[in-house]
């Protein structure tokens, strides 16, 4: 992909402009954690200093593009975006309001590790804008956050949402994690009782997997951990969806809930699949027609974006070498995409809106699987929006399966 010669980005009114989600990526962290299959990495601090002039290079490099949508949300994710020091980011927000139109109610969020998290470093994230933390939180038990390799405790996750709550922060997520290893109902009730208490308005709980590649791989492959057992993560799940319902959270996605008007916009974009534009070390973009992944390691991705930005400097046009790979998804990748994402919606996917989208209804296409998944319960069609049921959100992998296109046709 090249850049066109840059242009100022206000330049057009921004009525009217589409919107953009951008995604901004850091992939330090102080230690892997043991089930962590992220794009990051422990002992490559000495990268901190390079890589964020990088990181707001790559910006400019984007600004060009970029300049015809409005920025509606941003998310700083990683590794552990709460490592970067203040005066560094500072320098993302400089970037960011040099490079982007952004609307003034931007939401931007920023995910969060309870170990690093000063009452000081808080207060300075929200004078700099950041107006949403997401705060790894996985257990409230010392034994599941030390099986998970985490490196915070109970205490320390009470203490950072006390001091966030000071520092300004009305607008926050936990992350935790359900389906742990040998983990019983009772242990992850408690959990999420603890949680709940602690009231945030917005709580994403995932089913643990363990990913090819990691150390609690390799522990459960060799038998020297249990493997999860899906039946209980299930029961976990439901026992989750009810719990939520009566304290007031509404589910909005298979593993999110809010309180109401909390919803993450930003996810909301990847879930409707519409277009982000991923910067950073391994951040994934889907950007005019296109998918693209950065290159994975910060140093070859530090290297891309400058050896691009000088090329920019000299000759007014660059190849951004910090693209890894790209491609332009055919018709019905896009239409399965929008399908599955949308599905993960409670909402689901608006059957007329779909047909305006694509030019062809979702039953032309999908019709025999959404009969068949109908039939046995875990699809329904309520108001024109096709959605799962209950019981299909325990199963929606088989449901997403069968919606992939077949490799084998056109
Ligand atoms: S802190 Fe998060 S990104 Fe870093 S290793 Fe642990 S799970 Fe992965």
């Amino acid at each position: 992909m090249t850049t066109e010669p840059a242009a100022p980005v206000h330049d057009a009114p921004a009525e009217g402009k589409p919107s953009l989600a951008l995604y901004l990526h850091t992939p330090f962290c102080t230690s892997k954690c043991g089930y962590c299959d992220f794009n990051s990495y422990e002992g490559l601090e000495h990268l901190v200093p390079e890589y964020t002039p990088a990181l707001v290079r790559e910006m400019e490099l984007w600004a060009p593009a970029a300049r015809r949508f409005r920025v509606d949300t941003i998310f700083f994710g990683g590794g552990t975006p709460s490592l970067t020091s203040l005066d560094d980011m500072a320098a993302v927000v400089r970037g960011l309001e040099a490079n982007f139109d952004i609307r003034p109610d931007v939401e931007w969020s920023l995910e969060a590790n309870p170990t690093e998290l000063s009452r000081e470093h808080l207060e300075g994230l929200r004078a700099l804008g950041v107006n949403r933390l997401s705060m790894g939180v996985q257990s409230m038990h010392e034994d599941e956050l030390k099986m998970l390799e985490r490196q915070h405790s109970p205490e320390r996750v009470i203490q950072a949402v006390a001091d966030a709550r000071a520092a300004g922060f009305d607008n926050m997520n936990l992350d935790l994690i359900f389906g742990l290893i040998d983990q019983p109902l009772e242990r992850w009730q408690e959990t999420l009782e603890q949680v709940i208490a602690l009231g945030p308005e917005h709580l994403s709980c995932y089913a643990l997997t363990v990913e090819p590649g990691t150390a609690l791989f390799y522990q459960v492959s060799k038998g020297l951990l249990n493997a999860p057992d899906p039946d209980v993560a299930a029961d976990q799940y439901e026992w989750t969806r009810d719990r939520l319902a009566a304290a007031g959270y509404q589910q909005y996605e298979i593993s999110n809930w809010s309180k109401p008007g909390h919803q993450c916009r930003h996810n909301l974009v990847y879930w409707r699949a519409e277009a982000y534009l991923g910067m950073g070390a391994g951040a994934h973009s889907f950007f005019a027609g296109q998918r693209l992944a950065n290159i994975d390691a910060p140093n070859r991705y530090v290297d891309g974006v400058n050896a691009s930005w000088k090329e920019r400097q000299a000759t007014g046009r660059a190849e951004l070498r910090q693209i890894a790979g790209g491609e332009t998804p055919d018709e019905a990748t896009l239409r399965a995409d929008a399908m599955i994402l949308g599905l993960r919606l409670m909402e689901g996917v608006s059957l007329a809106e779909f047909a305006m989208r694509f030019g062809v209804t979702p039953e032309a296409i999908f019709g025999p699987v959404i009969e068949r998944y109908t039939r046995l319960g875990l699809l329904e069609t309520v108001d024109g929006r096709l959605r799962l049921t209950a019981r299909g959100l325990l199963l929606s992998n088989e449901v997403f399966t069968d919606l992939l296109p077949d490799p084998d046709e056109d």
